[in-house]
């Protein structure tokens, strides 16, 4: 079965088609200034890119733009949409009105309209998404997967804040996490290269990149996530402070004379990496100037990487030991730089880092540990595009 993975922004639509019996990505692309002038589709597929531009002023005109081009005589693959088998949304918060990934009917659609408020720049978006696939392709099933989803499991004294507990009743304020797919997938991989099916397995997976997470995942489910009520919580990021005091929000506040929307998008889009160093939330950028020898860029990662470091060490306690550490996302991957800052200062958990090894790049999963390390340490590349087919393909 070929399965269509839509994942929407409000002004994007990111697609692949997989091929489900090889898992290979067929064809895949990008709609980029939905709803503004200069809108197009890059369309990559037979080893080629092909750029449509045309005015795009909603979702589902992008939505068919990716049809066509799906099915176009020339850069297609495929003869006709009744080829895609079913599509697979993202769609980025759940509240409590889902725990897991949902065949869309009526019903659903209505209930997805409830969990704006809890994702009120992205839900809307894929819900445009769902709704240009029912009419474009009517027929096809469609698939919800959600980035909270798999977080869903954490216990209540993981998952509560110290408020007022009627508050969480009334409100459903509480940690919620993110990037769940990608921590899913990651954490399905780590087990089965371990051979851990069904063993006591203690994993914490760490999603780096533009935005980061960390997980404890136990035996295959999670347990605690770093993100929160929203993906401002947990480690600094490349551009969000992370974890911070709420009384230096509001004193902040005070002193720079932001309302509070505008305190919240300050701790969005000018902290992080970025606020801290005063030069860039790419981590490249960041490893050339420590090499440099910039003092912020240097004081920003080692404060990341101390952040992290602590979250391992949290979850190891948390869950009562630690088996594997998994690195994870374009931070994750790719700098070895950033994933030896956070890697050096784990041995009182049994972790053996292999500085060598650890330079070395190889495609898939990669173990940057000692042969014998107590804790192993993976990298393993994300596939949260694959992770949606997976759960799309299991539900139709
Ligand atoms: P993501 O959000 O997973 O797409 O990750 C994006 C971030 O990954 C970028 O902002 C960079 O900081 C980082 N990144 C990507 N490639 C590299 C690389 N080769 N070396 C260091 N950092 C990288």
């Amino acid at each position: 079965m070929k399965i269509l993975v839509i994942n929407a922004g409000s002004s994007s639509l990111k697609y692949q088609l997989i091929d489900m019996e090889t898992e290979e990505v067929i064809a895949k692309g990008l709609c980029e200034r939905i709803g503004i002038d200069g809108s197009n589709l890059v369309h990559k597929a037979h080893g080629g890119e092909t750029k449509f531009e045309a005015a795009m002023p909603d979702h589902k005109v992008a939505m068919k733009m990716v049809l066509d081009a799906l099915t176009d005589e020339k850069v297609g693959v495929l003869k006709s949409m009744s080829e895609i088998g079913a599509i697979g949304h993202r769609v980025v918060g759940s509240g409590e009105y889902f725990t897991k990934s949902t065949v869309v009917t009526p019903e659903v659609l209505e209930t997805l309209e409830k969990t704006y408020e809890f994702a009120p720049i992205h839900n809307p978006a894929n819900v445009m998404g769902i709704k240009a696939c029912l009419e474009a392709v009517p027929g096809t099933p469609n698939v919800v997967v959600f980035d909270t989803a798999f977080h869903s499991t954490m216990p209540d004294e993981a998952k509560l804040y110290a408020i007022d507990y009627q508050d969480y009743l009334d409100y459903k304020v509480r940690r919620y996490g993110a990037h769940g797919t990608s921590h899913k997938y990651v954490s399905h991989e780590a087990i089965a290269y371990c051979g851990a099916q069904g063993k006591d397995f203690k994993l914490v997976t760490c999603h780096l990149g533009g935005g980061s997470s960390i997980s404890a995942v136990k035996n295959g489910v999670c347990v605690d996530t770093s993100m929160g009520f929203t993906p401002l919580a947990g480690v600094p990021m490349g551009t969000r402070s992370g974890d911070i005091d709420p009384s230096a929000v509001k004193f902040l506040a005070d002193k720079k004379g932001f309302t509070f929307e505008q305190a919240i998008n300050y701790l969005n889009k000018k902290c992080g990496v970025n606020g801290v160093s005063g030069i860039s939330s790419d981590f490249r950028d960041l490893q050339a100037a420590v090499e440099a020898g910039n003092y912020r860029a240097k004081l920003a990662v080692e404060m990341f990487a101390y952040n992290v470091r602590k979250y391992i060490g949290a979850y190891a306690a948390a869950m009562n030991g630690l088996d594997c550490i998994v690195f994870t996302a374009g931070v994750g991957e790719n700098s070895a730089f950033t994933r030896g800052y956070i890697c050096r200062g784990l041995d009182y958990l049994g972790v053996e880092f292999d500085e060598e090894e650890n330079k070395v790049r190889v495609p898939g999963i990669h173990e940057i540990s000692k042969p014998g390390s107590k804790v192993k340490l993976l990298v393993i590349p994300t596939n949260e595009e694959l992770m949606i087919a997976r759960e799309t393909l299991a539900l139709v």
